[in-house]
């Protein structure tokens, strides 16, 4: 392996000059010395020198088996000896069809069919179309007053305009306003800051109840909720109350209005089950994956629905119900074919090894975090945790933008051989699901010193 074929100053002074970073300001990246992976091994990513990282948020939050699994590394190869692309339009592809069926099979019930598109962002915005076409098209005029969203403040649903729209976070999605269509938003249902004031002791799930009043109060516009399953990932890690889902699903069955679950973070094994609604039981009529769908290796998104949805665009060609929608790369046979051996590992017993254990293991790590000056409130769900820094754990003060704390916690981390990426000022913790006991208390600890050494000033 060589990492020479141009010497580091050269990639670093074009990196700066001709690539735009995502969300990423680039005033500050110098700054903050961006690593230049040029390899990756297991759980590990290589940067220019050599040199090894836990690759501890699964490079942005996808890899789920490790880099440069033999199993995967094989599927892919096998498929470039056949065909690397051919369109869905008009044709069909072997991998996308067997990939299909084993997604639907695999899925909550009612969940047969599957829409493939790029991103997470992209199988969100399918949703939401589909979700509006199937109700303007509908013969009962009633049916087709029903074209509005429900969302949560906080949400994340990705970066296209549709995504925006049913999104919650004002630093990402304020400037855009006028740009995106009208939501319902209910409340973010996480206590730590409570959007109604409210203590976590006394407050039962004043959220919950505000939402299905939501629900009820507006069904008759409404197609469609739409939520991050399990907990609300960009916003930092916020973990629903447990039993949240489980009433959103019963109130928008009893009201006629459709369940988006967006599982792009939460899905294909980060909770736990393979889909993280299985934890509550819940079958939405609409379900997004993207980010470990492929293990991380491809951009490939599945959007799945129900057969109910998929008849209300049926019809005769002169009807014009189909959904016309479509990307060049829909169920590009190399992430099909990856994605397929994804699953393989899935139902293997040393694909991601004992997750149970593993997720226990971390969130008992993550006590030892506590009473370490400048962490507030250590959160957790599934194999993931978001630790929020405070200025002052008393008052909850937190620190000023410009000192980006979560930042300069980061580039610690990388003293201690690990490579993390936070929100704001929440460290995410979000490792492969092939992670080890032993790695992750190496990630705990390491982080752990990382805080002592760089917040100092905090209390
Ligand atoms: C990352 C993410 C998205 C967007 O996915 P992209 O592949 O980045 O477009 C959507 N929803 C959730 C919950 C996510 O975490």
């Amino acid at each position: 392996m060589t990492y020479d074929r141009y010497p580091k100053a050269t990639l670093e002074a074009w990196d700066d000059q001709h690539v735009w970073h995502p969300f990423t300001p680039h005033s500050l990246y110098r700054d903050e010395s961006p690593l230049l992976v040029v390899a990756g091994d297991g759980n590990y990513v290589i940067d220019h020198e050599g040199r090894r990282y836990l690759d501890g948020v699964a490079s942005l939050w996808c890899n789920a088996f490790g880099h440069r699994h033999p199993h995967l590394d094989a599927a892919l190869r096998a498929q470039m000896e056949r065909i690397a692309h051919a369109t869905m339009l008009g044709n069909a592809t072997e991998p996308a069809i067997i990939l299909a069926k084993r997604l639907a099979d695999l899925a909550p019930e009612g969940l047969r069919r599957v829409f493939y598109s790029d991103n997470g962002s992209t199988a969100v915005e399918i949703a939401l179309k589909m979700a509006y076409q199937l109700r303007v098209q509908h013969p009962d005029p009633a049916q087709q007053r029903k074209t509005r969203f429900i969302a949560l403040r906080n949400a994340y649903n990705g970066d296209t305009i549709g995504s925006v729209s049913v999104g919650g976070i004002d630093l990402f999605h304020g400037k855009f306003k006028a740009l995106l269509f009208d939501v319902l938003h209910g409340p973010s249902p996480y206590c730590y800051r409570c959007p109604l004031g409210k203590e976590r002791r006394t407050c039962g799930t004043a959220c919950l109840e505000q939402t299905l009043q939501l629900i009820e109060d507006h069904a008759s516009e409404v197609t469609a909720v739409i939520l991050e399953t399990g907990m609300q990932g960009a916003a930092g890690i916020l973990p629903l109350p447990e039993g949240f889902l489980r009433r959103v699903r019963e109130v928008t069955r009893r009201h006629d209005v459709l369940l988006i679950l967006d599982e792009v973070a939460t899905g294909c094994g980060r909770s736990g089950t393979f889909f993280a609604c299985a934890q509550e039981d819940v079958a939405p009529d609409f379900l997004c994956v993207a980010k470990m769908l492929t293990g991380g290796y491809l951009p490939l998104a599945a959007t799945l629905t129900t057969e109910q949805v998929f008849r209300g665009f049926l019809g005769a060609a002169s009807e014009a119900r189909t959904f016309y929608h479509g990307h060049t790369f829909t169920g590009n046979p190399l992430g099909a074919a990856v994605a397929l051996a994804a699953l393989d590992l899935h139902e293997r017993e040393d694909g991601a090894g004992d997750l149970g254990a593993k997720i226990a293991h971390l969130q008992h790590a993550l006590s030892r975090l506590h009473g370490i000056p400048g962490v507030g409130d250590v959160r957790a769900y599934g194999l993931c945790a978001g630790i929020e820094l405070v200025h002052d754990r008393a008052t909850k003060t937190p620190f000023t933008a410009d000192r980006r704390a979560g930042m300069r916690v980061c580039l610690r981390a990388r003293e201690h051989g690990i490579f993390l990426r936070p929100l704001g000022d929440v460290i995410v913790l979000m490792p492969p699901l092939s992670i080890t006991l032993d790695e992750i208390d190496h990630l705990v600890d390491g982080l752990a010193a990382s805080l002592r050494e760089e917040l100092r000033d905090a209390t």
